[in-house]
C-alpha cells in the first residue's frame, strides 16, 4: 500500500510543493512547527534514511542544502533546525523517510514539534510560492 507521501508525490493528495525532481521532492508541512516548515522527501519509498538507494542518498546533501537556502531566503529566518525522526521510537509518524527543515528566528524560543504554527487563508500557498521562487 502506498504511503501518504507517495500519494502526495503522485498527486492523489494535494500539497504545497517547493520543488520536485526525479529523486526528491520538497513540500510544506501541513502542521508546521513554524511558518515555512518544509519536508524533504525521497520519491522512492523506504521508512528509514538507511534504507534508501545509493543514488538517492548521493543526492541528499545537494537537495538538503538547496532546501535550507530556499527556506531561509523565502521566510527570512535566521537559522533552521534540520530534524530526522527515523523510526517510531524516535517519533516518526509517516513511515516514508523524510527530513524536516524548520525555520528559526533569533530569540524565538520555539520548541520544534511541541509548538505549531497555524497558516491563515491562502498563506500556505503563498509561502510555497516564496520558497519555490527562492529555490536554486
Ligand atoms: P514525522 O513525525 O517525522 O513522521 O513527520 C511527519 C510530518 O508529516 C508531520 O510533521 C506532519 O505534520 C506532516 N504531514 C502529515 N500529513 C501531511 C500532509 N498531507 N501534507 C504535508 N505534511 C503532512
Amino acid at each position: 500500500m502506498p504511503t501518504l507521501f507517495t500519494k502526495i508525490i503522485a498527486g492523489q493528495i494535494p500539497a504545497a510543493f517547493v520543488f520536485r525532481d526525479e529523486l526528491w521532492v520538497g513540500f510544506l508541512d501541513i502542521h508546521p512547527s513554524s511558518a515555512g516548515h518544509a519536508l524533504l522527501v525521497p520519491v522512492v519509498e523506504g521508512a528509514s534514511i538507511a534504507q534508501l538507494p545509493a543514488q538517492t542518498l548521493a543526492t541528499l546533501g545537494d537537495r538538503l542544502a538547496r532546501l535550507i537556502g530556499a527556506v531561509k531566503a523565502g521566510t527570512g529566518c535566521d537559522d533552521v533546525n534540520v530534524v530526522v525522526n527515523d523510526g517510531p521510537a524516535a517519533g516518526q509518524e509517516v513511515a516514508h523517510a523524510h527530513l524536516h527543515v524548520i525555520p528559526r528566528w533569533n530569540g524565538d524560543g520555539r520548541r520544534p514539534f511541541a509548538q505549531k504554527h497555524a497558516y491563515g487563508e491562502g498563506e500556505l500557498a503563498a509561502m510555497a510560492a516564496r520558497l519555490t521562487a527562492a529555490w536554486r
